[in-house]
């Protein structure tokens, strides 16, 4: 797509260079959405490959994803096996988009969007991620990732700000198992409900990550692994505008396959405990 508004292209080594910050700026990151819509708005570009914020790094603290890490890295690289849960983040890559795409496209990039079908924001939700937001001249601040995303298209982040990494603390990521359901009316179509669980075997805890269905990601928790009716309760418990209504599907049957995908999730994770099927 020939952005033709588009004046200037900034390539900031630091945030230091961009503390001016002008409201048709926009951020440029694996440029995969922005390349491919109308952006009537923006007239400069500031690209966000040379701040180097693509590390992958393990800590004794957990997992710390750069907002730049290009998807398809972390579908490369070798997690230590009690990671368990890092499943969910190579899930999150393999049912986003095509290979091109994951090659290109960045793991904050796609949070920021915060577009329904994001896949990356019910996995981060389920894995009990946090971000660290920067700004130009002030601190940087944290906000859990159930808490960014305000609608479709909408995150907490003002103008300026920032993703820098995403965190997941070390017990949200080792002995969980995970599930990752996705569903969309046709094949490679727009998601229209995606479901991440991740159920830890020893103490029986179960954490479901809501998205595509809803217009902002919910977690949703059990102490216990929930029989049928209590995943029901849940979700009905729910408001019905806090769905999508839209052409792709009513709210009314988003809500019934979310639940469809949590029983799914839940009946994977724990076929087999006591020699049988729970549902
Ligand atoms: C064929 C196709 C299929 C797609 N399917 C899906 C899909 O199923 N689900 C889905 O969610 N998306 C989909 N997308 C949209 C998009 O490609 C992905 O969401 C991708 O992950 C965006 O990442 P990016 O790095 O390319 O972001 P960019 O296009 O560079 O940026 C996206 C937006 O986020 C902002 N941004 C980027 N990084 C940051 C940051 N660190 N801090 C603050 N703002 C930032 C940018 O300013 C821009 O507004 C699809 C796109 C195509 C072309």
């Amino acid at each position: 797509m020939d952005l033709y508004n588009v004046k200037t292209y900034l390539r900031p080594k630091s945030l230091r260079e961009v503390r001016e910050w002008q409201p048709d700026w926009n951020w440029l990151a694996g440029g995969t959405w922005i390349f491919n819509e109308v952006q009537p708005q923006v007239k400069t570009l500031v690209d966000m490959q040379q701040l180097n914020w693509s590390e992958i790094e393990l800590t004794s603290e957990g997992l710390s994803i750069g907002a730049t890490c290009i998807q398809n890295d972390l579908l490369d690289f070798s997690f230590p096996d009690a990671w368990t849960a890092t499943a969910a983040l190579k899930d999150a890559v393999r049912e986003l988009a095509s290979f091109k795409l994951s090659h290109a496209a960045t793991v904050g990039g796609n949070i920021c969007l915060a577009l329904s079908a994001s896949t990356f924001a019910p996995a981060m939700v389920a894995l009990n991620a946090s971000y660290e937001i920067w700004r130009p001249n002030t601190e940087s601040y944290i906000v859990n990732a159930v808490d960014f995303q305000t609608a479709p298209q909408q995150t907490i982040l003002q103008p300026g700000e920032v993703l820098r990494r995403i965190k997941i603390p070390i017990w949200n990521l080792t002995q969980w198992q995970t599930s990752f359901k996705r569903m969309a009316v046709c094949t490679a179509g727009y998601a229209i409900a995606i479901v991440v669980t991740a159920y830890h075997p020893q103490t029986q805890q179960v954490k479901f990550g809501i998205g595509g269905s809803v217009k902002s990601p919910r977690l949703i928790e059990f102490d216990t692994i929930p029989i049928p009716e209590q995943i029901a309760g849940e979700v009905r418990e729910l408001p019905l505008h806090i769905y999508i209504d839209d052409e792709r599907g009513s709210a009314t049957y988003r809500r019934h396959i979310t639940q469809v995908l949590m029983q799914r999730g839940i009946t994977e994770l724990t076929a087999g405990i006591d020699g049988k099927r729970r549902y």
